[in-house]
C-alpha cells in the first residue's frame, strides 16, 4: 500500500517564532498536526541562550522562563504547520519528587507519542556531556527512532583542541546509534555552530526524506 506523500514544507522562518501556548501534558499539546523540533537540555546547559541566538528573539526563552512555566512544554509557532517546542530543563529545578516523576512521565509520553515531532534537539554543556537524565533523553528518543541533534553548548569555554577532542569523544559514545544521532559544538556567545544547526532543523521541518529508510538523514552531514 503506497501511502500518500508529506507535504512538503516551506523552509522555516526561525526569526517569525511566537510563542503559542504551554502544556503540562500531551492531552494540552497543541493539534498533533504538521512538523515540530523540541529542544531539550539539563538547566543552565544553555538551551534559552541556544533558542534566543536561533530566533533572534531574547523574549522567547524568557516565556519559558516565567515562573509557573519552567515545568511546562512551550510552544513556539514559526508557521502554521511548523513549530518550536521547548521542553522544561531537567535538573536543578527545585521541585518535589512526586512532581518530578509526574513531569518525567509526561516528557517520556511527549517524546514517543508526539506524531508531529520531527526530531529531538539536546543540549550539554561541552564541560558536562553525557550525563545521566542526557542519557534517558537519548534512550526515550531512539526508542521512539527520533533523530536527536546534540549541540555541544558553552564551546567558548574550552579552546579549540580540548573541545574537538570531546567531540570526538562523544560521538564514539554515540556510534551505537547510528545515523539517529549527531552532535556537533555551539557557542550563543560567540555565534558558533549555526550554519550546523539551521541545516539539521530545515532538513526535519521541511524535508519528507528524512522519514525514509532507504535515504541518508542529513545529520549525518554532521558525524564525520
Ligand atoms: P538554560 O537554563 O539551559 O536555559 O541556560 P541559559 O541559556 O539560561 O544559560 C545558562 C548560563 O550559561 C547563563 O549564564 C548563560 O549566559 C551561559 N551561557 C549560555 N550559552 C553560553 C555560551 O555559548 N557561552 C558561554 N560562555 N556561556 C553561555
Amino acid at each position: 500500500m503506497s501511502e500518500a506523500p508529506v507535504e512538503s514544507q516551506p523552509a522555516p522562518n526561525f526569526r517569525a517564532a511566537q510563542f503559542l501556548t504551554s502544556a503540562s501534558k500531551l492531552s494540552q499539546c497543541p493539534p498533533d498536526e504538521g512538523w515540530e523540533v523540541a529542544f531539550a537540555g539539563r538547566s543552565n546547559a544553555g538551551k534559552s541562550s541556544a533558542i534566543n541566538s536561533l530566533t533572534g528573539n531574547k523574549k522567547l526563552a524568557k516565556t519559558s522562563k516565567t515562573p509557573g512555566r519552567t515545568q511546562l512544554i512551550n510552544f513556539f509557532e514559526l508557521s502554521p504547520s511548523q513549530r518550536l517546542v521547548d521542553l522544561p530543563g531537567y535538573g536543578f529545578a527545585k521541585v518535589p519528587q512526586a512532581v518530578k516523576r509526574e513531569w518525567t512521565k509526561h516528557l517520556e509520553q511527549y517524546l514517543q507519542q508526539r506524531q508531529a515531532l520531527r526530531g529531538l534537539v539536546l543540549m550539554m554543556d561541552v564541560r558536562h556531556p553525557l550525563q545521566a537524565f542526557d542519557q534517558q533523553m537519548l534512550t526515550w528518543a531512539t526508542e521512539a527512532s527520533m533523530p536527536v541533534h546534540i549541540l555541544l553548548t558553552k564551546a567558548d569555554k574550552l579552546k579549540k583542541g580540548p573541545a574537538k577532542s570531546t567531540l570526538l569523544k562523544v560521538q564514539a559514545q554515540l556510534q551505537i546509534h547510528g545515523e539517529l544521532v549527531s552532535v556537533q559544538l555551539f557557542s550563543s556567545l560567540k555565534h558558533t555552530g549555526h550554519p550546523e544547526l539551521h541545516r539539521v532543523l530545515n532538513a526535519w521541518l521541511t524535508d519528507a526524506s528524512v522519514y525514509d529508510d532507504d535515504d541518508e538523514g542529513p545529520w549525518t552531514e554532521t558525524a564525520e
